[in-house]
């Protein structure tokens, strides 16, 4: 866990500007900066970034968050790892409570991971210009139909033949960072001794893999002839880990958004040659089975994932690793599909075949998760027999059981019924399904807090929009907020809590960024304070103030009105009726020493 004031000192120390600023062209407008939305398709600018909210919203299709939010949402990190590169940019360091590694280690790592990149980037450099000068290879990529524009953009390069070609490019050969970032090999006799150092890629074309920040941390690289292997990546290193990356997803960022889904191909070919052919929208895993970790990278990106596995049987094989990867994350608002191609074809001789309409056409049909769920375990039993359904059954329970419940689990449960003479009741029960979706149908729906109005919203508004008010409103005002109903007063008690604890530094950015990692109830408002605009911060301290005051005014007449049928005794009435009324005289003495703003 990131201590959360942390995050507020982070919030309020990076410039949201300058963080957007680095992947949309900003341009000052008034009070705001107004771009291109990155979110969604558009021509004329609706974005608009908040120096003084420290917040950016877009009028168009409604995206809108802090900083932090910005990274997540648009490279596709996780929440932490946006934290730590937002502070890495600021020169601050993420505490870690279970953080064991000492300070040292961790600079020792820093400096290894640097020398690292460095490394990466110098052998980019030179692969590409090496590429300029080695015709085979431009032979071969024409050969495959890419132009130079999409060969640059990719950052194709060429490894030449010779085992020390690298020599040229490093002052010293011999670095630690060359062997640790899988650019060489060293290779010892059986005794240990005699290293030998080499290039580990030669005579290859040189697929740069970048991360999500568009980082380059490993090599793809592959033979233009009948060499063997087809296909040689880096290492495993601590920058490159095939669980975790997706050849082209920094490339293809912009294209998943405009077209609304991301199609995972097998190989790095394959993204190049697609992109080259109208759909830059692919990315391919490096070399491995896909993972739960790539799922949701993909899942963070769109709503839509298909995937397309080559028809022969290790495309079979790996379709079903990619479905057991995607079960545990699947939801009703997620669409995932699964495209075979014929038996010969991989994408790019598909479409070179076939042609991009027919692709695309390929890819709209392509086959829905719960359709492809259901064939995986139907296709090698007898549907027939007793032991044959029994046998589906029970090759199915285990993909069940990783989905959470949702609509669309409910729905395989039932195909799987159906096909297995049974009932979904019966399947859920022997299954042991958590939290049954047929059964439950019954139970009351969880009820959602009223939505607030008037003076309970406005007061939200205020308190959002300038959390340090909240440090105004002492424990008799809080108890006064139970004037608007149980629920009501609990979310509003809630709320100064929050925005007490982000203390005097608090900003509409910092508490928002919270409110949203803790529900969605405060979304609506947090996008109305953010596209509106900002509100004046002494007026609406006065304007609670006083409110707060109206509200313990509203409570001590209601209690007036009922002394009398109360059922106190006579005396007792009329002390209270003293205490009420002197109360009152109190706070209408205060309310005249303030002057109430804008106050209805
Ligand atoms: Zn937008």
């Amino acid at each position: 866990m990131i201590p959360q004031s942390f995050i507020t000192d982070l919030l309020n120390r990076v410039d949201i500007v300058d963080v957007v600023g680095r992947y949309v062209q900003l341009k000052k407008g008034g009070a705001n900066y107004m771009g291109l939305c990155p979110f969604h398709n558009e021509k004329s600018p609706s974005f608009t970034v908040s120096p003084t909210k420290q917040f950016y919203h877009c009028f168009g299709c409604g995206a809108h968050g802090t900083a932090i939010g910005f990274l997540i949402e648009y490279s596709g990190m996780g929440f932490v790892d946006a934290v730590k590169d937002l502070s890495q940019s600021v020169g601050m360091i993420v505490p870690e409570a279970d953080d064991k590694i000492p300070p040292q280690q961790r600079a020792a790592q820093q400096a290894q991971s640097m020398a690292m990149t460095d490394a990466l980037n110098q052998a980019c450099d030179y692969y590409r210009a090496q590429l300029r000068q080695a015709p085979a290879a431009i032979a071969y990529l024409k050969g495959r139909g890419l132009t130079g524009e999409v060969a640059a953009r990719f950052g194709l390069g060429y490894a030449p033949s010779g085992w020390d070609s690298l020599r040229s490019v490093f002052n010293d050969y011999d670095a630690l960072a060359l062997v640790e970032s899988g650019l060489v090999i060293d290779r010892v006799d059986e005794d240990g001794g005699n290293k030998k150092r080499y290039d580990r890629f030669r005579e290859r074309v040189m697929f740069p893999i970048r991360n999500s920040k568009g980082q380059v941390i490993g090599f793809g690289g592959r033979v233009m002839d009948g060499g063997e292997p087809k296909y040689l990546n880096s290492p495993e290193t601590p920058l490159f880990n095939k669980g975790q990356e997706l050849y082209g997803l920094f490339e293809a960022r912009q294209a998943i958004r405009d077209a609304g889904y991301v199609l995972v191909t097998e190989g790095y070919m394959d993204v190049v040659a697609l992109a080259q052919l109208g759909f830059p929208q692919a990315v391919a895993t490096l070399g491995t089975a896909c993972t739960n970790t790539h799922v949701q990278k993909l899942l963070r990106q769109t709503d839509t994932v298909i995937f397309s596995f080559d028809g022969d049987k290790a495309g079979r094989r790996a379709a079903r690793r990619a479905l057991e990867a995607c079960l545990p994350q699947v939801s009703d608002n997620k669409t995932i599909k699964f495209l075979f191609l014929p038996q010969e074809h991989d994408p790019d001789s598909y479409v070179r075949e076939f042609g991009a309409d027919a692709f695309a056409q390929e890819i709209n049909e392509a086959m829905p998760l719960s359709q492809f769920l259901l064939r995986e375990v139907t296709t090698e039993h007898e549907l027939d027999t007793p032991e044959g359904r029994a046998r589906v059954q029970f090759d199915a329970k285990p993909l069940l059981q990783s989905m959470a419940p949702s609509a669309l689990r409910l729905q395989i449960v039932r195909g799987l019924a159906n096909l297995t003479e049974s009932t979904p009741a019966e399947i859920e029960a022997l299954f042991e399904l958590s939290k049954p979706v047929s059964v439950v149908r019954k139970a009351p729906p969880r009820q959602g807090r009223p939505e607030p109005v008037g003076l309970e919203l406005q007061i939200m508004r205020i308190l959002v929009s300038h959390p340090a008010i909240s440090l105004e409103l002492d424990d008799a005002a809080q108890r006064a907020f139970d004037h608007f109903g149980g629920e009501a007063g609990e979310r509003l008690r809630q709320l100064v809590e929050m925005a007490q604890a982000l203390g005097a530094n608090g900003t509409f950015a910092a508490l928002s960024q919270q409110l949203k990692e803790t529900s969605n109830e405060y979304d609506g408002l947090i996008s109305e304070i953010a596209s509106s605009p900002e509100s004046d911060i002494d007026q609406d301290r006065i304007w609670i103030v006083s409110a707060v005051r109206q509200i313990k005014m509203d409570v001590l007449k209601q209690e007036l009105n009922q002394l009398f049928s109360s059922g106190l005794t006579p005396d007792q009435v009329s002390a209270r009726y003293r205490e009420i009324t002197a109360q009152q005289d109190l706070l209408m003495r205060e309310a005249a020493n303030d002057i109430p703003v804008k106050f209805a």
